[in-house]
């Protein structure tokens, strides 16, 4: 396994909108017992509390861009440095840029920790706006669902906590458009960043949900999710 010999498990989870970062990690952080880091969530959250660091970020969140470095790195680095990150963490949506990528190199370093993967879901453009733009979110908890392909079991609400489903503002066509650009540009170029320096596990995204965890699983090589649970 990918795993550091402390066993601590920190991965990231690449992938362009809608290449199921959230659905993956959602599923991984159960099955492995360590938090997702979604820094996505964590904007949308600041957004909802109407902070100052969410007042920032909306802006840029509801054109399609990418929030500025300087305000994206601050948070995810004062995230993992709370307690339940010890034993690793998943990372779901950062790094997206390459100076976001160094600054976290760097914040894991001065922390004790290693990257053990970057695990790239690979999912064709027409499939990515098919997926964004049935795509409903969960109010309390965040999950994923899509009208035709992970429908909830009732209507409007989320299956693991039972909250309201709504469809993000950013998932609008127009929208949806220029994030994918704004993925092509500014964030694929950390595929290369990371294959240099041998982390990159690319897994086929277009495949049934399970079906792609079941393949994350294989690469990162842990074939018991239950094995790794039990690492403290
Ligand atoms: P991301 O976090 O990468 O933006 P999500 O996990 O939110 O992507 O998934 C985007 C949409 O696609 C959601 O509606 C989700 O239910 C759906 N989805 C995720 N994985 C798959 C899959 N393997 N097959 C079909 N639909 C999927
Ligand atoms: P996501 O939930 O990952 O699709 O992110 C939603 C939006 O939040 C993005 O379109 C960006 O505007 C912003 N965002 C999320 N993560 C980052 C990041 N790592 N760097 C810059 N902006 C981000």
């Amino acid at each position: 396994m990918v795993a550091g010999a402390d066993s601590r498990l920190y991965l990231i989870f690449l992938g362009a909108p809608g290449a199921g970062k959230g659905t993956q990690t959602a599923m991984l952080s159960q099955a492995l017992g360590i938090p997702r880091i979604s820094s996505g969530d964590l904007f949308r959250e600041n957004i909802k509390n109407q902070t100052p660091l969410g007042r920032q970020a909306k802006a840029y969140i509801d054109r399609g861009e990418l929030v500025p470095d300087a305000v994206t790195v601050g948070m995810v680095i004062h995230r993992i440095a709370e307690d339940d990150c010890v034993r690793g963490a998943l990372f779901d949506g950062f790094p997206r840029t390459i100076p976001q990528a160094e600054a976290l190199e760097a914040a894991l370093a001065e922390q004790g920790k290693t990257l053990g993967a970057v695990v790239d879901l690979v999912v064709d453009h027409e499939i990515l706006l098919e997926r964004l733009s049935g795509r409903w979110m969960c109010r309390g908890c965040g999950a994923s669902y899509h009208l035709a392909f992970h429908p909830p079991k009732t209507e409007g609400k989320c299956d693991t906590c039972s909250a309201e489903l709504y469809q993000r503002e950013d998932d609008r066509a127009d929208t949806i458009e220029h994030r994918l650009l704004v993925y092509y540009r500014q964030t694929a170029p950390l595929q290369n960043f990371y294959r240099q320096r041998g982390l990159l596990y690319q897994v086929n995204g277009e495949q049934a949900i399970e079906a792609v965890q079941e393949a994350v699983l294989r690469v990162l090589g842990v074939s018991q999710p239950a094995e790794y649970a039990g690492f403290g």
